[in-house]
């Protein structure tokens, strides 16, 4: 752990450039082993603007890497059999590794019955209960992407979280929960805080390694921080002026810690980076199989 003056910033923008170069490299050799290039399809559904851009930047990235990309935009009042449909027809498709369906999804659609409609060999997201399932297992198997690009850049600094004291704060499915699962995994001794947490800056203290996955702009002080800390920022908070803010006070934080990442620039880039890590992953699977 570094314990001088002002903490490291992990950047993961360019580690997360260097990566996806990378896998440039490793879509090239796929794609002749498969006789095609590897393959991700995107669902979205209606017209959520956040959801149309992060779409957007996905594609891009696949595009850039050598993975083919396709995106099928159904209407906001899409039948719930239309998109089942949708998703089993590329459940099918052989040029099809991955399937992400960009959630949320309109409220008239059950987010967890079209998650679970996805075959769990082609779920780059993560989240179908069987690669959930894995996860706490232990066993290989697709991981959800943010937990996963923070492994990747705990990594990349050369902190091994075994033996090491982790705090999670957030428990939610995407984050809080897979984030967890992989630290324990690492083998970490974790404890993972919500809203419902007493005295949450004590236990923020006793980290060694500090994920913050809450929603709350700047929630997490300087004195939470054990000096020296990893400090890794989820969070993704628009403040009234447009700007962006984490959920750490990055300002206060980085005098504390030893390694801290920046909003933006920090753990958001990495997530599109392991979407195709996973898109790579299923479809070296299916080149073996
Ligand atoms: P979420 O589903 O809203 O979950 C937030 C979690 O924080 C919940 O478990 C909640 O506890 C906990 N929490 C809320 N207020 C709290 C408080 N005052 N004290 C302690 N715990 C509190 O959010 P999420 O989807 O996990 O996302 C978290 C943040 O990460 C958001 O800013 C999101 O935009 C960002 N994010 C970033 C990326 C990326 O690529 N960098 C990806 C996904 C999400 P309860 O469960 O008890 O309610």
């Amino acid at each position: 752990m570094r314990t001088d003056a002002a903490a490291a910033i992990i950047d993961g923008k360019a580690i997360a450039a260097r990566l996806r170069e990378e896998m440039a490299g490793e879509a090239r050799r796929l794609a002749e082993r498969l006789g095609r290039p590897p393959g991700l399809a995107v669902i979205r559904v209606g017209d959520d603007p956040a959801s149309e851009v992060y779409v957007r930047n996905k594609r891009r990235a696949a595009e850039k890497a050598g993975v083919r990309s396709w995106e099928y935009h159904m209407p906001a009042d899409t039948p719930r059999e239309a998109l089942l449909d949708k998703i089993a027809e590329l459940n099918a498709d052989g040029a099809v590794d991955g399937i992400l369906v960009q959630l949320p999804l309109p409220g008239h659609l059950d987010e967890d019955e079209v998650v679970a409609a996805v075959s769990p060999e082609k779920d780059v997201d993560g989240f179908h209960a069987h690669n959930v399932g894995r996860l706490w297992q232990g066993r290989p198997g697709l991981v959800p992407c943010t937990p996963l690009g923070v492994m990747r850049l705990l990594e990349e600094i050369g902190v091994d979280p075994a033996g090491k004291r982790a705090v999670v704060l957030g428990r939610s499915q995407i984050v809080g929960h897979p984030m967890a699962a992989l630290l324990l995994n690492a083998p970490a001794t974790v404890t993972i805080c919500h809203s419902r947490t007493k005295n949450l800056p004590a236990v923020s203290r006793e980290a060694d390694i500090l994920v913050a996955a809450v929603g709350r702009p700047r929630f997490v002080q300087r004195d939470w921080v054990k000096p020296g800390a990893v400090v890794i920022d989820v969070g993704i908070n628009r403040l009234e002026d447009g700007s962006l803010a984490g959920d750490v006070d990055f300002d206060a934080v980085r005098s504390v810690a030893g390694y801290i990442t920046p909003v933006p620039g920090g753990v958001g880039p990495m997530t599109i980076a392991m979407l195709l890590a996973n898109t790579l992953q299923a479809a070296a699977a299916r080149a073996r199989a």
